[in-house]
């Protein structure tokens, strides 16, 4: 027998702006896709109209673009299975919703919602099912003459799946292992409703899977009691030779372990939960993105790859290509997995020290520009190379190195009292002549004639180097001296040295 080629989906549905475990769910789809030689498809399960939300499809292609998860097929990319964009296909549920009223598998119900509140009021726990539905008004309890009659007048009815208790249902997860289920504890859910034409999302999930010849659905937690359901249906169709293996992921869980991530989490802590910055077309309100808060996208995907599995090894930064090679669907954990943020800050950390100083100058000069500095390309890569070790985002060069850029104008008041003596300024005099002498401004050669010249007057070394840094930067920090005033020049090294000197005197 042939292996059945790989087709997996990703199949959000457009209500808002992307959670960071729908992100999570989307890269897992795509790690298994890749690792398989198989396809991915990007489906929009828009079926409940009332959550729809205008933004949402564009904001979800948009985050993927940046986070470099490619699909092969969907909304936006072409195939053959199309329209992926499930309100572009009415008329294909339609066909299955008849399928199953053909063969007696659904029916349907013309209980208006003022009567089902009746029966929830009347009946504890009422549940739309075998033991109910014939005290109910639907095509089951009702004589063929009166559905024909409520029909031709336009009531407006659902289409319920009915199921048959005492049968057991087989979900194999791929993560979770056999979980037996009974049906009676199932209820006869709606899989269509008459009044916008449109089947619910457990009608729709199911025929463009098969459709679509999904191979496996890789998905969150949150749909793990929906899975009964859907074998069945699947049962119902006739299609479980061909039905999806499916594993579901474990759920995040807050910073502190307990219970489920919220994007209140990220405000209390300060940390995103979107991959892109939101703004809710209806309450105008923003919410905060991984981009925009000037994550790495490599960062962030290194980061959600290893929250729910990982390698088996202490290995932790793996680059995409890596991760298509390693990721194992069967090792993901059923557990939960904790929202390290202070992690993913240290990926981000991680990715800036292994990009080139190229890149990062290139993410950090519309930084620089926005400082009102103009610099070229090269000084940005050098001041890169010495710097980006201390920070954890681009962003953060900027305060770490903006005495590259600008000379300072104010001397910090307790670097001064601490290392400006009596004699400082005649010091720094003596040091910037001798500086001024030397032909060659390299590191090197500053570091010689300099130590050179402490040694021989017999001064110490901390003195100086205190006293020149505070010229240079304005105040205490920063790295080795001569990388400094190399980088600087002699020009603009000895016109600091000077500005300094007359101001502190
Ligand atoms: N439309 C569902 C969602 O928004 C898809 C669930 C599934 O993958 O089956 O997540």
């Amino acid at each position: 027998m042939t292996e059945r080629k790989v087709r997996v989906r990703f199949a959000p549905s457009p209500t808002g702006p992307l959670h960071i475990g729908g992100v999570r769910t989307a890269l897992y789809n795509y790690l298994f896709a890749r690792q398989h030689g198989g396809d991915l498809v990007f489906r929009i399960e828009d079926t409940d109209s009332n959550r729809f939300v205008p933004g949402a499809e564009e904001y979800i292609l948009e985050s993927f673009r940046w986070l470099g998860i490619k699909f092969d097929e969907g909304v936006s990319f072409g195939g053959d299975c199309g329209p992926y964009r499930q309100s572009e296909r009415r008329d294909i549920y339609k066909k299955y919703v008849k399928v199953l009223l053909d063969s007696g598998k659904a029916y349907m119900a013309f209980d208006t919602p003022e009567e089902l509140d009746a029966k929830r009021a009347e009946i504890d726990n009422f549940q739309y099912d075998a033991s109910t539905r014939l005290s109910m008004r639907n095509s089951l309890s009702l004589p063929a003459e009166e559905v024909e009659a409520l029909l031709a007048a336009g009531h407006q009815y659902v289409v319920r799946f009915k199921v048959e208790p005492g049968e057991k249902v087989l979900v194999n997860d791929i993560i979770r292992g056999e979980v037996v289920i009974d049906s009676s504890i199932l209820d006869d859910k709606v899989l269509y409703k008459s009044a916008d034409e449109l089947p619910t999302y457990h009608l729709a999930n199911i025929v463009d899977d098969h459709l679509m010849d999904i191979s496996h659905v890789i998905r969150g937690e949150e749909w793990l009691p929906s899975a009964p359901l859907h074998v069945l249906l699947y049962r119902a169709f006739g299609w479980e030779e061909t039905m999806p293996r499916f594993a579901h992921l474990s759920l995040l869980l807050k910073p502190e372990g307990n219970g489920k991530l919220s994007k209140r989490d990220g405000d209390r802590l300060g940390f995103p939960v979107f991959p892109l910055e939101w703004h809710d077309p209806k309450s105008g309100a923003v919410s905060s993105g991984f981009r925009e808060s000037d994550y790495l996208p490599e960062a962030v995907i290194n980061f959600l790859a290893l929250l729910g599995w990982n390698p088996g090894d202490d290995v932790e930064l793996m680059s995409m290509d890596e991760l298509v090679q390693k990721f194992d669907l069967a090792k993901c954990s059923k557990a939960g997995a904790r929202f390290d943020y202070k992690k993913m800050v240290w990926f981000n950390h991680e990715y800036i020290l292994r990009k080139s100083d190229a890149e990062i100058a290139g993410i950090f000069m519309p930084v620089v520009k926005s400082h009102g500095v103009e610099a070229t390309q090269e000084y940005l890569e050098k001041v890169v190379s010495l710097m980006k070790g201390r920070v954890n985002f681009v962003h953060e060069l900027w305060d770490a190195s903006s005495f590259y850029f600008v000379a300072p104008v104010e001397y910090d008041e307790k670097t001064v009292k601490k290392r400006w003596k009596e004699d400082s300024a005649s010091k720094m005099g003596e040091l910037a002549q001798l500086l001024d002498s030397l032909d060659d401004f390299s590191v090197e050669s500053q570091d010689k004639a300099v130590h050179e010249w402490i040694e021989s007057k017999g001064y110490g070394m901390g003195e100086i180097m205190n006293a020149f840094r505070l010229t240079l930067v304005g105040e205490g920090k920063g790295p080795q001296m001569f990388d400094i005033s190399a980088l600087l020049g002699k020009e603009e090294t000895l016109a600091r040295m000077q500005r300094a000197i007359t101001v502190l005197g």
